[in-house]
């Protein structure tokens, strides 16, 4: 089907669905999704794994198959935990997949409607503008200067023009100019038009070259990176100590099974597999989480960055206003007044002008505003032509449309743009151009968004620049955008969290003063776009010290102020939403683009996405940034510290001659607390009270960095030397199996205490047990029901090698856990204010 009702109104609904049913989605192959056979099966490739089947294996060789039927039932569940973790990233990774997947204007059943591109059917008609990734093979309608980026699939750089042909042989191949042909996945990178869909999913260009887009794998980010060396690192040590505990024993002992089983048991208790299971699940829950706040994560190590944003660039219209405008205020030759019915003609003239120099089918708010008053200023020549226009552009402020009467003669060419651009061009007398300037000044600072309006005669051809034809000024419009109500609150919160903001805008430096001023930033530093046109990078991050509004600054220069930024140390995230903001996004720290306004290049180029536009959400993500980067830091030290009492307790009673305190079986219990309260508990950790009234942490200040290693291993060197001290007055004054029920429990109360004391890292354990985290409450209630079986089910404890503590001996195992509570805060306090990261609040 083409041509006729079809082209101008699209499908009709059950039709599109019957072609859906019948072509499929229109999608290329993805990326297999990762099974639970998949993660089951890398889960068996682990290191940890492996060694747990080989301590199992051991206990079968050493005549104890019940302790290794057991220890498989554990690693069992060690897997099954893994399965669950995975499987909520992968599915958390799967939503936010989802919901950032690419939509399309589509017009259906006679009116536009937005669709997931993945529901287009060929015969479907799609709008395409600047900006837009084209989602399927299309034949172009109509076509309004289209440029596309074809290089995906042609590999010319440079953009072709498009252009509308009717009869067509059949589809060309990418790339060459003038074809009326657009291909799914290139970018139109200028100009807008309409098209009918030729081929979708597989069937397209794109899918059959098999290309899959998004399929790039980035690399590892730096922190992935640092963690998998501190990983390393630790499995070497474990694996080098272990070998050689395996050498004393055996070689004192002469038993070089039970050696060899201590050995497996030392090297499990030293693998840091927990580090890696924080990198993955945190940023992933982080990102879901943030998802359900209205942002977006196209790259999980954003959310790294976005704690550490310092700088926070933001556009005016539509993340600090509502890009709700309202025209308030006409004014000619010295009268002004409201739009109502009743307007004096002079101010009607100043209106029907504007109207005149408004494209019909617009989408900008702005010219909606202007014609929903378009009763009070009817056309004075109905039924004339439009015969040119001159677009709106960075280098002029104005639009411009061109109407040939019906009659003939000279058409009249009608401009509206910012008052300095279009009162440049009238011919008026200075004090009739002085006196619209203060006229739009005055309005301007009252937070209006004010257009000059002008108007000239000409006929014949239309020149390039239309700077010398004979304008006349006829009034001014006066729009308002009103401010979001919420903004000034989440101003304060910046300030309090000592995030500087600057607003950068293409409207008039009053107007954003004034605005500026509402929103409570400081109104009295503006810098214009012409003042910053500096050229030297240096001289511009000196011109922007202190600035909080930029006026009149063109896309272009977004770029210019992020590097400029960062040159004086910031950490910059931008927003943005056209084609020409996307070199500044890609280069901030933090790309946001806008969700209901922006483009598919700018979603393309940014880290973020807002999908409702407004600038509480970022800063509500940068708070979740902050939280979600502090809980990881919590996390790696809870998993570095735990694992020195762990490993010591499994290298020193074999040192000492002790009796054994910790078998594998002993160890895996302890993982299976350990595993679950890494990534579950800490994850859920909500963030500390002071944390948006802090300032951002340095740019260099690393997630584990060497003090903040030191600091949690002398933690656990101190847990250690308690249960060790305590293990080893229990084995001169208990029997065996006694003794090591006594140490064992001691070791877990002792994990919990080192889990709790890091819950508050920055506070105190009492603040950090007011603090709601259920999670953590059913971690710990768990770990003492398993610890109250292991140590009094007869079944259980003769598997742990345990015999029941007398009730006095558990009461000192208690008090060992409460002790360690104690000496951690003491610990804490007296370091509190030389760890990194742990800053009083700066005054700014
Ligand atoms: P913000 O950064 O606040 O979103 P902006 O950068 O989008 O603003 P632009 O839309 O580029 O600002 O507008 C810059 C100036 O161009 C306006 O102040 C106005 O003078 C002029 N202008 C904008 N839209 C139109 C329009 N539709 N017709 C005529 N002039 C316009």
């Amino acid at each position: 089907m083409s041509g006729g009702a079809a082209d101008r109104d699209g499908l009709s609904a059950a039709e599109a669905a019957r072609r859906l049913a019948r072509d499929g989605p229109n999608a290329l192959p993805e990326r297999e999704a990762r099974t639970a056979w998949k993660i089951a099966a890398d889960a068996a490739r682990e290191p940890m794994f492996l060694l747990l089947c080989g301590a199992a294996l051991l206990y079968l060789l050493l005549g104890e198959p019940l302790e290794g039927g057991f220890l498989m039932l554990m690693v069992a569940a060690t897997v099954g935990m893994t399965l669950y973790q995975e499987g909520k990233t992968e599915r958390a990774l799967q939503a936010l997949r989802e919901l950032g997947s690419p939509l399309a204007l589509v017009l259906r059943d006679g009116s536009q409607q937005r669709i997931p591109a993945r529901d287009l059917v060929a015969g479907d008609i799609i709008l395409l503008a600047e900006g837009a990734r084209v989602p399927a093979d299309a034949l172009l309608l109509s076509c309004h200067g289209i440029m596309a980026d074809e290089s995906l699939l042609s590999g010319e750089s440079v953009p072709v023009r498009k252009a509308v042909a009717p009869d067509l042989p059949g589809p060309a191949r990418p790339g060459g100019d003038d074809q009326p042909w657009v291909y799914s996945g290139t970018l139109v990178v200028q100009g807008q038009g309409r098209a009918r869909v030729t081929a979708t999913g597989a069937r397209s260009e794109i899918g059959r070259i098999g290309t899959s887009l998004g399929a790039v794998r980035r690399p590892p980010s730096p922190l992935q990176r640092q963690s998998a060396l501190l990983a390393k690192r630790f499995a070497l040590i474990g694996l080098v100590t272990s070998a050689l505990l395996v050498l004393l024993v055996g070689w004192r002992d002469g038993n070089w099974l039970q050696a060899l089983l201590a050995g497996v048991a030392l090297a499990i208790s030293v693998l840091p597999e927990e580090f890696t299971v924080v990198l993955t699940v945190f940023p992933a829950l982080g990102a879901w989480r943030l998802a359900r706040s209205h942002v977006l994560t196209r790259r999980l190590a954003a959310i790294e960055t976005l704690g550490a944003t310092s700088v926070l660039c933001v556009d005016k219209t539509g993340t600090l206003t509502e890009n709700r405008m309202a025209l308030r205020r006409l004014w000619c030759a010295g009268s002004a007044a409201a739009p109502a019915p009743g307007l004096p003609a002079a101010l009607a003239e100043v209106l029907r002008v504007a109207l005149l120099a408004t494209p019909q089918r617009s989408h900008d708010p702005l010219e909606h505003a202007l014609q929903r008053h378009a009763a009070l200023a009817p056309p004075a020549a109905p039924g004339a032509l439009l015969v040119h226009e001159y677009g709106l552009s960075s280098n002029r402020r104005a639009l411009m449309q061109a109407w040939q009467p019906p009659e003939g003669g000279a058409a009249l060419l009608a401009a509206k743009g910012a008052p300095e651009t279009v009162i440049a061009l009238c011919h008026a007398p200075p004090a009739v151009r002085g006196a619209a300037l203060a006229a739009a000044a005055a309005m301007a600072a009252e937070g209006l968004r004010v257009l000059a309006v002008a108007q000239a005669r000409h006929a014949g051809p239309w020149p390039e620049d239309p700077a010398g034809l004979p304008f006349e000024l006829v009034g001014l419009c006066a729009l308002e955008d009103p401010l979001r109500p919420e903004i000034p609150a989440a101003m304060a919160a910046c300030a309090a969290a000592g995030l500087r903001v600057v607003m950068i805008t293409g409207d008039h430096p009053d107007t954003a003063a004034a605005i500026a001023g509402q929103a409570g930033l400081d109104a009295r530093a503006v810098a214009t776009g012409p003042e910053l046109e500096l050229g030297d990078p240096a001289a511009l991050a000196e011109r922007l010290a202190g600035v909080a509004v930029c006026a009149r600054i063109v896309p272009e220069q977004k770029l210019a102020i992020v590097q400029a930024l960062q040159r004086g140390g910031a950490v910059v995230a931008m927003t943005g939403d056209g084609v020409n903001d996307a070199p500044a996004l890609r280069a901030a720290d933090v790309g946001i683009a806008m969700g209901l306004r922006g483009t598919d290049v700018a979603r393309e180029a940014a880290e973020l996405t807002l999908l409702d536009d407004r600038f509480t959400s970022i800063v509500e993500a940068i708070a979740a940034g902050r939280r979600i980067f502090a809980n990881m830091r919590k996390a790696m030290a809870y998993v570095a510290a735990i694992h020195v009492p762990i490993a010591g307790m499994a290298l020193l009673p074999a040192l000492f001659g002790w009796p054994v305190l910790l078998y594998p079986l002993h160890i895996v219990f302890l993982e299976l607390v350990i595993d679950p309260a890494c990534a579950l508990v800490f994850e859920n950790e909500p963030a500390e009270p002071d944390a948006m009234r802090k300032p951002p942490r340095a740019r260099s200040s690393q997630l584990f960095g060497g003090r903040a290693i030191g600091h949690a291993l002398l933690e656990g060197l101190g847990v250690l030397v308690m249960v060790a001290a305590a293990y080893a007055y229990a084995v001169t004054h208990l029997p065996e199996a006694e003794a090591r029920a006594f140490g064992f429990a001691a070791l877990v109360l002792a994990n919990l205490a080192l889990l709790l004391s890091n819950r508050a890292r920055d506070g105190s354990v009492l603040a950090a047990l007011k603090v709601a985290n259920p999670v953590f409450w059913a971690i710990a209630g768990t770990a003492l029901a398993m610890l109250l079986v292991v140590l009094y089910v007869p079944a259980a404890a003769a598997l742990f090698r345990f015999a029941a503590p007398a009730p006095a001996t558990l009461a000192m195992a208690g008090a060992i856990g409460l002790a360690t509570v104690a000496a951690l805060e003491l610990f804490k306090l007296a370091t509190a204010r030389r760890q990194p990261g742990i800053r009083a609040p700066q005054p700014r």
